[in-house]
């Protein structure tokens, strides 16, 4: 009786399994980036190629594409800055340093294209088409193109320990409402937009490094000097790697599905760590939904803040040197598999969407871990008191505040305006939600926005609608008051 029942369990959660499997399936028609890549480590540089096959998912006819070219916010006299005033010494240990992307070519079929480098701060490449692009037509396009790196402890560049190589290549803008969104980068958050797309990436360096990437790979070859990888990231809305030669590796299986790869370069308790990942992915997938891809990627790295998402990557900086933090930034960085990942959304325009929900379930996660000593109602009371305190010493200096959340990166005053308005009171926004609805509701409420949303991006409309109809309340006035600046917080 007691075997039976246990096969019949086995069959019942490989049915549950493979139903969940069918519901999370990858779109497909992607816009596809092909991209080969080598490393050259004389000259800090990347030699590219890419044949990005484009599809126009817009209703639109397009004769012209557009595409992000962040590196230029590297160069030297950019307009943008990449981190702000305070982070200048953390992020070039050796005095300021320049980079940017050449880019050396476009064709189409072959056929030279006169492309040009616009945009505010050279950072937006225009693609003009030959022929026009109908709804769902597709475009193959060749670029050729070098990535100078500078020396900088940032999403691109190179540090004392590692090599971060993420938001190098020319992305396409996203096309919405008739339009190309085009931003300039921002040293507040992370000013990136993108949709999902297959990659296939082929990458050459030194043998000496190891590479740490989105996506997994598949494929390696070797000469006498380098190693060639070749890796695949499908459904993803970027990519990117981390090379270093410092690196040590630890990886394990999750639930049979995932791979779990943890590179680091300092880290005594790297077992507790790989746990932490692992109760991580378990507890998001419990909560939200399951986790569509094969491989996670946690990568120590030289970075200047405390650590940053990328579709099946997260960097934790090597920086974080009490294990407490740096348990969080874990956390609250694995999250981001799901916001961001999965469910995307204009994070230059609307960063408490990703930040503000990732910022609550990374409390959620402690609550429901009582090994980590931390509760919920702890890390609420905490932050309710540093954004009080902030505001207060904010006001008394600056005069009034604004404490609107619906703000683009570059609306905010300074970087903490930006971090106390978009993670802090974000995070406060979601716990009044769980506060009113109860732990039930939320968790359908997560699970409605994560399937309702999987692979797209979210507005504020979509996040409110989702949250109203999942918990059968209208949250409206609940979520505008918070995002409107017109509730009060009070330290508890
Ligand atoms: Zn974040």
């Amino acid at each position: 009786m007691k075997k039976f029942l246990s096969i019949s369990l086995i069959i019942i959660s490989i049915f549950i399994l493979v139903a969940c499997n069918a519901n999370f399936k990858f779109k497909e028609n992607l816009t596809l980036y092909n991209l080969n890549i080598s490393y050259d480590e004389q000259m800090n540089k990347l030699e590219c190629e890419t044949n990005v096959d484009y599809v126009n998912k817009s209703d639109n006819t397009l004769d012209v594409l557009k595409f992000h070219l962040y590196p230029n916010a590297f160069r030297e006299n950019a307009k943008a800055s990449v981190v702000s005033l305070a982070n200048v010494a953390k992020a070039y240990p050796n005095g300021k340093s320049y980079g940017n992307i050449e880019i050396k070519s476009v064709t189409i079929s072959e056929k030279k294209v006169e492309y040009a480098v616009n945009g505010e701060d050279e950072n937006i490449l225009e693609v003009p088409l030959f022929n026009n692009l109908y709804p769902n037509d597709r475009v193959q396009i060749k670029m050729n193109f070098t990535v100078n790196l500078a020396n900088i402890n940032h999403r691109l560049g190179y540090g004392e320990n590692a090599i971060n190589v993420c938001n190098f290549y020319p992305i396409a803008c996203v096309y919405e409402d008739g339009e190309f969104v085009c931003d300039l980068y921002n040293s507040n958050g992370d000013p990136f937009y993108s949709d999902v797309a297959d990659y296939t990436v082929t990458i050459t360096m030194p043998k000496d490094y190891v590479l740490a990437s989105s996506g997994k790979q598949v494929e390696s070859f070797e000469n006498e000097q380098n190693m060639t990888y070749k890796i695949k990231a499908n459904c993803v809305r970027d990519f990117g790697f981390v090379m270093s030669k410092k690196f040590k590796i630890k990886t394990q299986n999750y639930a049979n599905r995932v791979d779990i790869n943890y590179y680091y370069l300092n880290d005594d308790i790297a077992e507790e760590t790989m746990s932490l990942i692992e109760n991580s992915l378990a507890f998001f997938e419990k909560k939200i939904g399951l986790y569509p891809y094969d491989s996670i990627s946690v990568v120590q790295t030289n970075f200047v803040h405390g650590g940053m998402e990328y579709p099946n990557m997260v960097l934790v900086s090597d920086d974080v040197k009490d294990y407490e933090t740096y348990r969080i930034v874990i956390v609250h960085e694995l999250c981001h598999q799901w916001w961001y990942g999965v469910v995307g959304n204009n994070q230059f325009d609307y960063g408490w969407i990703d930040e503000g929900l990732t910022e609550f379930c990374t409390t959620y996660f402690f609550e429901n871990h009582s090994q980590y000593g931390r509760s919920m109602e702890n890390m609420i009371r905490a932050a309710t008191f540093s954004y009080t305190t902030f505001m207060k010493v904010y006001s008394d200096v600056q005069g009034e505040v604004d404490t609107s959340m619906n703000r683009a990166l570059d609306e905010f005053n300074t970087e903490p305006e930006y971090v106390y308005n978009t993670y802090v009171k974000g995070m406060l926004m979601f716990s009044t939600v769980y506060e009113l609805v109860g732990n039930k509701k939320f968790d359908k409420a997560l699970q409605y926005y994560y399937e309702t949303n999987l692979y797209e991006n979210v507005n504020p409309v979509d996040v409110i609608k989702c949250f109203s109809k999942a918990t059968g309340k209208n949250l409206e006035n609940l979520f505008n008051s918070y995002l409107e600046g017109k509730v009060k917080i009070i330290a508890k």
